[in-house]
């Protein structure tokens, strides 16, 4: 801490992505990247790309880049808004939809916004950073979302759906009752990994006018080094995130990003191979997972949550890493007996499974 800083700044606790090491080469099953490189459109896209363009700023509506995502959504582009990141979008959705604590005064239950106890860790970080209360309903035992916990008043809901980091999908009708429960409340569906096998939430933000799904184009387009996510829903709240943007920064989203992420949009086919591909590699190493003794949360996304037998998720973790495989591992109650893996290619989860069959003690 400095003397120079602001007391907001000095009460921060950032949020701590995962490792992106440079000490030595991992089998990286850390932060759910695609295993794939994304769409050869990308790379021809890319190779096109003519340097001088970047003398001059993006289109700060990004026009091109949302008809694309309109089109591949079955909606019209002004209910499209882009970001640097989904991350980027949902900050601005705190600001955007939630209000901050009032100052001093005690904050009545119904003025905290809701996400789950676990879930994924930016949420309570943007709520902090923008002084908004926050409750979080527990999981389940079996970490399942508690759709009743959503039902009653608040200020608003945020869902990760799957969840993060537990795979686990709630259906549509869940999503449904919530957006229902709250008509005056938003609801932000965050689908960043969706297209692993959950329902969309979209049929809510085409017909309600208080849901908002986001998405990103890190996690099934194989684009994190981008930096490309965006958000579908009434046109009411994608002009108050507008609102927010213009208030901040008017060029989030560069050149490059629009032009690579229209190219990405193109390829229908690749999309598909790759995901199915990743979608097929999670359930055999489930399986694999299971022989060996793990209790493996049923996953509609990218990565297993898996807890081992007879071992800490951190003994695991750092035994992992030792041999030169990278998972995610969270310090925190009710999940610090698991581990997070990312699905890598069968290569990779081949190699994944017989590490932990040796540190188990098990046959592969
Ligand atoms: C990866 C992830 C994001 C962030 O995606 P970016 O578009 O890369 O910022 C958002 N929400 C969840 C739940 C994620 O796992």
């Amino acid at each position: 801490m400095s003397r120079l800083w602001s007391r907001k700044a000095a009460a921060l606790v950032p949020y701590v992505p995962g490792e992106q090491p440079q000490d030595r080469r991992y089998i990286k099953l850390n932060t759910n990247e695609n295993p794939y490189p994304p769409s050869p459109a990308v790379a021809a896209a890319l190779q096109a790309f003519d340097p001088a363009a970047l003398r001059l700023y993006p289109d700060p509506q990004s026009r091109g880049l949302r008809a694309a995502l309109g089109k591949e959504h079955g909606v019209p582009a002004e209910n499209v808004f882009v970001g640097n990141g989904s991350d980027e979008i949902l900050a601005f959705a705190f600001q955007a939809f939630f209000e901050p604590s009032p100052a001093g005064g005690a904050v009545p239950p119904e003025a905290h916004v809701l996400f789950p106890d676990v879930t994924y860790s930016f949420y309570p970080v943007y709520a902090a950073l923008y002084g908004i209360p926050y409750r979080t309903p527990p999981l389940a035992d079996d970490f399942s979302v508690a759709v009743e916990d959503y039902l009653g008043p608040c200020a608003g809901v945020v869902l990760p759906n799957p969840n993060a980091p537990t795979g686990r999908a709630l259906p549509l009708a869940g999503l449904a009752r919530i957006a229902a429960g709250q008509p005056d409340r938003v609801l932000v569906v965050d689908e960043a990994y969706v297209d692993f096998g959950a329902e969309t939430a979209l049929p809510l933000a085409a017909s309600r006018d208080n849901v908002l799904v986001v998405r990103t184009m890190s996690k099934a387009r194989s684009l994190a080094g981008l930096r490309l996510g965006y958000a579908i829903g009434p046109r009411q709240l994608i002009e108050a995130l507008e609102r927010v943007r213009d208030s901040f920064n008017s060029y989030t989203v560069d050149r490059i990003a629009q032009t690579l992420a229209i190219a990405a949009l193109s390829d229908p086919a690749w999309f598909e191979r790759t995901r199915t591909e990743v979608m097929e590699t999670r359930e055999r190493t489930a399986r694999r997972l299971r022989k060996l003794g793990f209790e493996v949360v049923p996953s509609d996304a990218n990565f297993l949550f898996a807890k081992p037998p007879g071992m800490g998720g951190e003994a695991l973790y750092e035994a992992l890493k030792e041999r030169g495989i990278l998972v995610r591992y969270f310090r925190k109650p009710r999940i610090d007996g698991h581990v997070r893996i990312t699905v890598g290619t069968p290569e990779e989860m081949d190699a994944l499974c017989v590490e932990a069959a040796r540190l188990l003690g098990a046959g592969g």
